[in-house]
């Protein structure tokens, strides 16, 4: 791996040794390049916790960290995303890390020899939280094929949804989706569409997505009634398989998607996803920096994955 735009840069293989990787560094594991090597995070949207995750991750590897706020640079001069990318490589910096409001910005970006770590384009894609969810699932079952996972809420903006449902498909999960009508996905087959009880009554995961308003044209508009007919109420969790667990990308509407009182519960995951995406993104960064080829040097993980 060098560039990380999709998750189709990566073959099972190499996510299944990206999670392998990632809970090394969970377990204490050290690793830092050899010389000083420079690294850019460039957020043209809001973030919290990817932003924050790939500093820590970043620091935590020793890579010198470039300080960039798109808020204080040329970009408010008019600078393109690749004039700014082709300086900072100019510049001796390694890897970028982009978040982007436009669907595949990196398609301008094929000059670019540093490495391309996609940190959300638009409603397109969001690999390195993919990466994270299948690494928190992996952990939870040690498997993905015949999981069943539900993805519920805005379908149609949400880059963690498409990221996900390609991913899980490939590696052997069932995926469904549970929406309102004008938030489902058209490119997914009609009958991959459940009701919410359904989905609670025979999912291994029920995977909440945050409303995407920001991506609306039309306001708040579909707001009214959500938690009620498509959130994960008090009763609703109760109604759950034993060992079924609750996942959402965060950040999250507090009695929207999901009863605030819901947030911490046994079945929560959602503080392991955000803690598991640090060393994910650790995991990335070495590789991409490494332009490790992935697989190679994981070969229990994948087979014990392949035996599953
Ligand atoms: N943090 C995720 C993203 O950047 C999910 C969200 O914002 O709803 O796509």
């Amino acid at each position: 791996m060098r560039h990380l735009r999709t998750m189709n840069d990566l073959s099972n293989k190499e996510i299944m040794a990206l999670i392998e990787e990632a809970m090394e560094f969970q377990q204490g594991k050290h690793w830092a390049p050899e010389t000083p090597t420079f690294v850019a995070n460039l957020f043209y949207e809001a973030s919290t916790r990817t932003k924050c995750s790939f500093e820590v991750a970043e620091r935590r590897l020793g890579l010198q960290v470039l300080p960039f706020e798109v808020s204080t640079s040329s970009v408010n001069k008019g600078e393109t995303l690749y004039d700014t990318a082709k300086t900072l490589q100019s510049l001796g910096v390694s890897a970028l890390v982009i978040r982007h409001p436009e669907e595949e910005y990196f398609n301008q970006l094929h000059n670019i020899q540093a490495a391309i770590i996609n940190g959300g384009d638009g409603c397109g894609n969001h690999p390195t939280q993919s990466l994270l969810d299948m690494m928190t699932i992996y952990q939870e079952f040690k498997r993905f094929e015949g999981l069943k996972i539900t993805i519920v809420g805005d379908i149609r903006h949400s880059r963690v949804a498409r990221s996900n449902s390609d991913v899980l498909h490939r590696l052997g999960a069932e995926v469904k989706f549970v929406a309102p009508e004008e938030w489902k996905d058209d490119s997914y087959p009609t009958d991959s569409y459940i009701t919410m009880d359904e989905a609670i009554n025979t999912s291994d995961v029920v995977m909440l997505l945050r409303i995407q308003h920001e991506r609306h044209h039309s306001g708040k508009a579909g707001l009214d009634d959500f938690h009620k007919q498509y959130g994960m109420t008090i009763k609703r969790e109760e109604e759950m398989k034993p060992n079924s667990i609750i996942m959402h990308p965060a950040p999250i509407n507090r009695g929207v998607e999901i009863a605030s009182e819901l947030v911490e519960c046994d079945r929560s995951r959602i503080f392991k996803q955000m803690e598991n995406g640090l060393y994910m993104r650790m995991a990335v960064l070495k590789n991409a920096l490494t332009k490790n080829e992935g697989g190679k040097e994981h070969d229990n993980i994948i087979k014990e994955w392949e035996m599953a």
